[in-house]
């Protein structure tokens, strides 16, 4: 069961001693506060653990600073979206907005390689009015003879980089605790001129140990990705692992799925499960449909099968599009063959524009079906 407090009731205030004591009096339920610090206003919520079934929700909705009381079922008990519970995942980071209603496209390098190159696309991110990236600075490789990524140092030059073109969110992968480490300390010595969002691989959704350590931060967000070949159950407790330590900042990104089907994709798509992971948890979703394709091959229509998957994760509501574009993918050290190139980018963006506008006529749509059927 989670009590949620009316905004700006903190853990100081002379109602929320009066809720403690009242559940004090309540035999065998334990407490643990989870307190969120927006900028405009404070959120704090009670989670109750125990025997909660013997609590009567209706007298506890009337003690005074409650919102509002929702029982929870068992799974993913902070990401999830229990019964009669409306509310989304919202956060606001470096002025980026993340929910489960808007959309951020996240275009860029799949790994950093050279600095005319992060130059440029940050430029032509710029131009085209986009104020998120990925660069990837440490790559997880299947071959351990293949280009790792530069790690730490470039980080000091790509924040750089990103705050001289306004880039506020750089989606950037991690696969060790220690990279955490080093990409704080970048950010604190070049002054903080961006905003970073951790990336977990699909290769690390079960790799818990990392999942606790990034989850007890709290000052950067998470890209989840779903794990290529664990059931979507799996990947979502991951998800909570991370919320479960505190950082409830997530984004849960879908990129495809191993199958033993082979072709035509990198990956099998799975961006039918959008609808689905909003249904289940509260968390904002992303679609990578560069991991999921990897080339660059096109239907008759001329339209690339990336742009193709883009637009039906769109059309169904993704809230994040995370793809690879390269000034010169022929040149690229990883991934070269699906990324897009930059004169593609306000076109992919018209695209994805489309896309939107239809999801957001097909939601308006069914409000009015909803509307009329009462
Ligand atoms: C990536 O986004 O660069 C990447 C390696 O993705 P994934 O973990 O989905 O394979
Ligand atoms: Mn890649």
């Amino acid at each position: 069961m989670i009590i949620i407090l009316n905004p700006d009731i903190g853990d100081k205030s002379p109602e929320y001693r009066q809720i403690l004591d009242y559940l004090a009096n309540k035999p065998n339920i334990q407490t643990r506060v989870h307190v969120e610090a927006g900028a405009i206003r404070t959120l704090t919520e009670i989670y109750l653990i125990g025997d909660t079934l013997s609590l009567d929700k209706a007298e506890i909705e009337g003690l005074p600073g409650v919102e509002r009381v929702v029982r929870i079922s068992e799974e993913y008990r902070i990401v999830g979206r229990h019964q009669d519970d409306t509310r989304s995942v919202s956060f606001e980071y470096n002025g980026v907005l993340f929910d489960q209603d808007n959309l951020n496209v996240f275009a860029g390098l799949c790994a950093v390689d050279t600095p005319e190159h992060v130059e440029k696309m940050m430029r032509a991110l710029r131009d085209n009015n986009q104020a998120c990236t990925r660069m990837g600075a440490y790559k997880p490789r299947t071959n351990p003879y293949a280009f790792q990524g530069h790690g730490a140092k470039c980080l000091p030059w790509v924040f750089e980089l990103a705050g001289k073109y306004g880039i506020k969110v750089i989606a950037m992968e991690i696969t060790h605790d220690s990279h955490l480490d080093e990409i704080r300390e970048a950010l604190e010595k070049t002054g903080k001129p961006t905003g970073v969002m951790l990336q977990i691989g699909t290769r690390n959704t079960q790799n818990f140990e990392l999942l606790k350590i990034v989850g007890r931060q709290r000052e950067l967000p998470v890209l989840l990705k779903r794990g290529f070949g664990i059931t979507l159950e799996e990947s979502l407790n991951a998800a909570e692992y991370l919320a479960s330590e505190g950082n409830r900042h997530i984004v849960f990104g879908l990129r495809g799925m191993k199958t033993n089907m082979g072709d035509p994709h990198r990956n099998f798509v799975d961006f039918a499960h959008v609808p689905v992971v909003k249904r289940l948890t509260r968390m904002p979703v992303c679609i990578d449909p560069s991991h999921s394709v990897g080339s660059r091959d096109h239907a008759p229509d001329g339209i690339l099968d990336v742009q193709h998957v883009t637009a039906q994760g769109v059309i169904a509501g993704a809230n994040m599009v995370l793809v690879d574009f390269h000034p010169a993918p022929s040149k690229a050290l990883v991934d070269g063959p699906q990324a897009l190139r930059l004169d593609e980018l306000p076109y992919f963006l018209e695209d994805i524009a489309i896309a939107r506008e239809a999801y957001e006529k097909r939601r308006a749509l069914t409000r009015r079906f909803q509307e009329e059927s009462k």
